[in-house]
């Protein structure tokens, strides 16, 4: 067997305060990259100018820190991320520009609001001809019929299901699946661990790396994990301020849980106490199932 050199990346948003959930993805992400001897970044994704907000970029790192949650690449304060890695909107629009050359007849311009579109979007506005103008259009992908996506057990079809997607915002930004995709090509990135919301965006970004010709993100391997859910059964969310663990750390309150909960979603026995990486770390029995077990691949499209 060979052995793949994997990078992987952890890459929270800073849109609001880091919670109990976004906190078990970090740990998984790390704990699955020491087990695979991989190289971890950090990336935040702070695409969206108007909603990122430095106090949400401060808890990013103070939530690293307290987790304990070393990484290889990426920036290592607020300072460092706002002066030399936070997303450029031009050179992504560069880049944007580059793949709209090579495949004019599947960019187009769209006016249409959220409100005009009622389901499924297949392209109205593609025989219209529109420039792209900030406010007035965003750039889509045109997506045939029959584009099928195959990961691991997981088939979705995008056309019946998603529709033509948004690269380029209405409002001047480029979209979260494309700015994403293009940094993850880049950096080499070939292991992506992410919540099981996520897989419908792992599809398409696959089905975009597959026909840019992405090499990297095209072979990557994604582990899609179970989301933590609050008392009544809901996806924790960083608009409610639910479970944030700014909150944790005021009340002087340690990690623990998240070190357990991360265990059993590896499938540790549930009396084993896991209360730290190291302990998390010696489970490679586990890990190493967890892996196998969980590892989805792009099969054909
Ligand atoms: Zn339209």
């Amino acid at each position: 067997m060979t052995m793949t050199d994997f990078i992987t990346r952890i890459a929270p948003t800073p849109s609001g305060f880091i919670h109990a959930g976004n906190a078990l993805n970090f740990i998984l992400t790390y704990i699955i990259a020491k087990h695979l001897n991989a190289t971890l970044r950090l990336r935040i994704d702070d695409i969206d100018k108007l909603r990122s907000k430095k106090v949400f970029i401060d808890d990013i790192f103070e939530t690293l820190k307290w987790l304990g949650l070393e990484y290889d690449y990426g920036a290592k304060d607020s300072d460092d991320f706002l002066k030399n890695y936070s997303y450029n909107n031009e050179v992504l629009f560069e880049e944007l520009n580059n793949l709209h050359k090579k495949f004019p007849m599947l960019f187009y311009a769209c006016k249409c609001s959220r409100k005009d579109i009622k389901g499924i979007y297949h392209g109205n506005c593609k025989e219209l001809k529109l420039k792209l103008q900030k406010d007035k259009t965003s750039l889509r992908l045109h997506i045939k019929q029959n584009s099928y996506v195959w990961l691991g057990d997981f088939c979705i079809e995008l056309f019946e299901n998603i529709g033509d997607i948004i690269l380029w915002q209405k409002d001047g930004f480029c979209s979260y699946q494309l700015a994403s995709l293009l940094d993850d090509e880049k950096n080499g990135v070939n292991l992506l661990v992410r919540g099981e919301d996520l897989l419908n965006s792992s599809a398409i970004q696959l089905f975009m790396a597959n026909l840019f010709g992405f090499k990297n993100f095209s072979k990557a391997i994604f582990i899609h994990h179970p989301l933590m859910l609050d008392q009544n059964g809901k996806k924790l969310s960083k608009s409610l301020n639910s479970h944030a663990l700014y909150q944790w750390r005021k009340n002087n309150k340690k990690p623990y849980e998240l070190f357990q909960k991360t265990a059993e979603i590896i499938g540790v026995k549930e009396s084993w106490q896991i209360n730290t990486k190291e302990e998390l770390l010696a489970c490679k029995d586990e890990l190493e199932a967890f892996f196998r077990l969980n590892s989805q691949k792009l099969d054909r499209q």
